[in-house]
């Protein structure tokens, strides 16, 4: 089978996690957690879930000058995620996650997105070479607004289809001018609601806000429906059961499920079978606690996919 080739443009953050019995009031200093660290960001865990899912994967990124940059670079390409367009801004920090979780699975995050925030139309221009030679973009929202618009445009310009995964759920609401240059929409439940304005609590209403988010533009749209699968609109639409396993940490599903969308359809697989094997991947994802750590393997996602 040959690799499909993915240029991701996103972000890439440090997640520091403390895990405590609660979480502390406004000024309460609490004593007693365990601290852990790991690299995140939805752009780098999703090019490292389609570079496992066994895609050929270039990430364009921005991280900062500093431990947290370098120890992330040196991840990335651990993870045979290919780094030539990610950089080292002596400008900004690298972008880190603070995240407090509770006993209960209750948390309180908060982002300095860094260097994030400073990753620019430029640098996207800077890797136009690699996206014309490669199946599929890949983007989500935690990068500025006009480097988005320009790694579309840029796309569409060498003609690679684009893969927006609208999350997190952007504050207003987005162009139909951008939404009609997407290949493929993914959204959960609640971005798929933001971005349509349709609340979606049963079937019908999912059916009804991936149509509008359709007629808006993108030409296929999936709503993922957490342990109830996923819904997959082309010219009709279907729904595809999720895989059952024993849920542990649903953290990294919907960066699992994008990185192997991306992979399937640069292979070529019919769209609702990329969706399968996609919720295959997602539910392999759940098994395991923690983002990057959990994102599985081909050969698993297969063995699981067939099963
Ligand atoms: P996000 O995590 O981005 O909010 P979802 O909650 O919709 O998105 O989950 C993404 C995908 O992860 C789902 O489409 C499904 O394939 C898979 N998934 C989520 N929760 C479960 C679960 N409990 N069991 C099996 N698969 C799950």
């Amino acid at each position: 089978m040959p690799r499909g080739a993915i240029v991701v443009v996103g972000s890439a953050n440090m997640d520091m996690y403390i895990l405590l019995d609660r979480l502390p009031g406004k000024g309460e200093t609490l004593l007693g957690g365990n601290f852990q660290m790991q690299p995140g960001g939805k752009g780098a865990n999703q090019a490292v879930a389609a570079a496992r899912a066994g895609s050929a994967v270039f990430l364009v990124a921005n991280l900062g000058d500093d431990l947290f940059g370098r120890d992330m670079m040196a991840n990335l390409r651990n993870q045979c995620v290919a780094t030539d367009f990610v950089s080292l801004d002596r400008g900004s920090p690298t972008g880190v996650a603070m995240i407090m979780v509770d006993s209960e699975g209750e948390n309180l995050i908060a982002v300095a997105q860094g260097a994030n925030s400073r990753l620019s139309p430029d640098q996207v221009r800077k890797a136009r070479a690699r996206i014309g030679e490669s199946d599929f973009v890949l983007l989500q929202m935690e990068i500025p607004l006009e480097t988005i618009e320009c790694a579309i445009d840029l796309a569409r310009d060498v003609r690679v289809p684009v893969v927006l995964n609208a999350a997190p759920a952007p504050r207003a609401p987005l162009s139909p001018a951008l939404v009609a240059k997407v290949d493929t929409l993914i959204v959960n439940e609640y971005e798929a609601a933001v971005l349509s304005g349709i609340r979606v609590d049963n079937d019908t209403d999912a059916e009804n806000a991936a149509r509008a988010l359709q007629k808006m533009g993108a030409k296929r749209v999936v709503l993922t429906l957490g342990s109830r699968g996923a819904l997959a609109l082309t010219e009709k639409s279907m729904f595809v059961a999720a895989r059952k396993v024993e849920a542990v940490d649903t953290v990294g599903a919907g960066d699992a499920f994008c990185g192997a969308l991306v992979t399937t359809l640069a292979e070529g697989f019919d769209f609702a079978d990329a969706v399968s094997f996609s919720n295959a991947a997602a539910a392999l994802a759940c098994t395991k606690v923690g983002a990057q750590a959990s994102l599985p393997a081909r050969v698993d996602i297969e063995s699981l996919w067939k099963e």
